[in-house]
């Protein structure tokens, strides 16, 4: 038997409704933020996550599918393509490719979609995942550095999670600074790094080398002690990344936005600076983040494009589902359910049930068609496990245009006439 591949998923029936419910809530949310939604292509140039997320990082070193793309003609030429591992990159490489920085304002895009990492698949964790995004970025004068786009982002999503009945968040914030800053920290790590290097994990050895931020990001127990002791960032940032934080900071508090700062929060990308983000749920396990993300302002340069600061975030939606899926099982489950079951009394009567599901249906009703050929008693199991009512259409019903119908949740039978049937199928109504 052939089986979907170690890390991904089919996603069916009733779970498929929660995806779909985030996914709603997500665009409604995204609208009133006045946000639009970009969608690029699944797979890319392998250059564009190289130098976009950065040759040392996890994402780039270990997880990336890659393969040669063979040429097919004399003109093409053998290529280097990577299924996309996230969407940031391709996200400004679309907007640098489509001149959207020319017209000066801000961008504001969303996206959702599918992204590929070759992780050790967990809970939480898949090869194949989804993920919903944003990015609000454009030219320094349509206020893309401004603290306020910050503020405005984490305020949307601790809504975007207040809509979705997602309670007990914790919201963690650093900055790293300007490039300049980093390249500083980096500089102090380093000499921080020397004497204690030689006690750590081989991954810590060899970035203490490489890129002494990364150490940080270290996840093995007994390196813990030795991490705590190192500097922190805050301590190497300018005024001006000090003063944007600040501002940062109030106007979470003013909007009443709750977070805690989180020095070690230096995130898994190398394009980042100043603020970055990631907001956590107790509930997951190891694999705690719901989301990451922040500010990277010389990503569009990187990418061969003109100065264009920038912020976002990617949600891990699995990990929103998994959170989700206990409280809303039930409901989902029940919401899936249609209205009515059509059961034609003989198959001489399936045409008039398909006439009547689709004036039903025509009418805003989700209905289950049934089949003339079933004995009455199996029409009436295979309703009760689709649908809330059952309606009954025989010679007599057809004729008189009284239909027999029948509701499972109060087990009452009644006689309905056809032009009332929408009305009384839609009672009580949905949420
Ligand atoms: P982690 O530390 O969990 O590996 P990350 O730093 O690699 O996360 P990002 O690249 O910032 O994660 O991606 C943003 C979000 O996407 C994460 O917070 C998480 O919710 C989700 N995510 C990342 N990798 C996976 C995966 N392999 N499977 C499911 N969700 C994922
Ligand atoms: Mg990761």
């Amino acid at each position: 038997m052939i089986k979907a591949v170690r890390g991904t998923r089919d996603i069916l029936p009733p779970a498929s409704a929660v995806w779909n419910h985030v996914e709603r809530i997500a665009r409604e949310v995204f609208r009133s933020y006045n946000f639009g939604e970009i969608r690029t292509p699944i797979f890319e140039a392998t250059e564009l996550f190289a130098r976009g997320v950065g040759e040392e990082t996890d994402i780039v070193s270990k997880e990336m599918y890659t393969w040669e793309d063979r040429a097919r003609a004399q003109s093409e030429k053998t290529q280097s393509l990577t299924l996309r591992p996230e969407n940031t990159a391709g996200v400004v490489r679309a907007a640098i490719e489509h001149n959207l920085f020319e017209s000066g304002q801000l961008q504001k895009l969303y996206y959702i979609g599918p992204q590929f990492r070759r992780e050790r698949p967990q809970k939480g964790r898949y090869r194949q995942f989804s993920q919903i995004g944003a990015e609000v970025i454009g030219p320094p004068s349509s206020g893309s550095e401004s603290p306020l786009r910050d503020a405005e982002i984490l305020e949307m999503l601790a809504t975007l999670l207040d809509e979705l009945g997602i309670t007990g968040w914790t919201l963690e914030l650093n900055s790293v600074g300007s490039a300049a800053d980093r390249a500083k920290y980096n500089e102090t790590l380093r000499a921080a790094l020397v004497p204690v290097v030689s006690q750590m994990c081989a991954d810590c050895q060899r970035r203490a080398v490489t890129n002494p931020l990364r150490v940080l990001d270290c996840k093995i127990p007994a390196d813990q002690p030795i991490i705590d002791t190192l500097p922190v960032i805050a301590d190497s940032l300018d005024e001006a990344s000090r003063t944007h934080f600040a501002v940062v900071t109030a106007s979470l508090d003013a909007a009443g936005v709750p977070y805690t700062l989180n020095h070690r929060l230096v995130r898994g990308l190398d394009y980042y600076t100043r603020t970055t983000f990631e907001f956590t749920h107790g509930g997951l396990g190891a694999q705690n983040a719901l989301l990451g993300g922040g500010r990277y302002d010389g990503l569009s340069e990187v990418l061969g494009g003109p100065r264009a600061p920038g912020i976002g975030f990617a949600m891990g939606e699995d990990r929103l589902v998994l959170t989700l899926l206990a409280a809303l099982d039930q409901k989902a489950a029940a919401q899936q359910k249609a209205e009515a079951f059509i059961a034609p009394l003989g198959e001489s009567l399936n045409a008039a049930a398909l006439v009547l599901a689709r004036e039903l249906r025509h009418q805003g009703l989700w209905i289950e068609l049934g089949e003339g050929s079933f004995r009455l008693k199996k029409s009436f199991e295979a309703a009760d496990k689709t649908a809330h009512h059952i309606v009954i259409l025989g010679e007599d019903e057809l004729k008189s245009g009284i239909l027999t119908v029948k509701n499972f949740s109060t087990g009452i039978q009644t006689k309905v006439p056809r032009a009332e049937l929408a009305v009384f199928l839609a009672e009580p109504p949905r949420e």
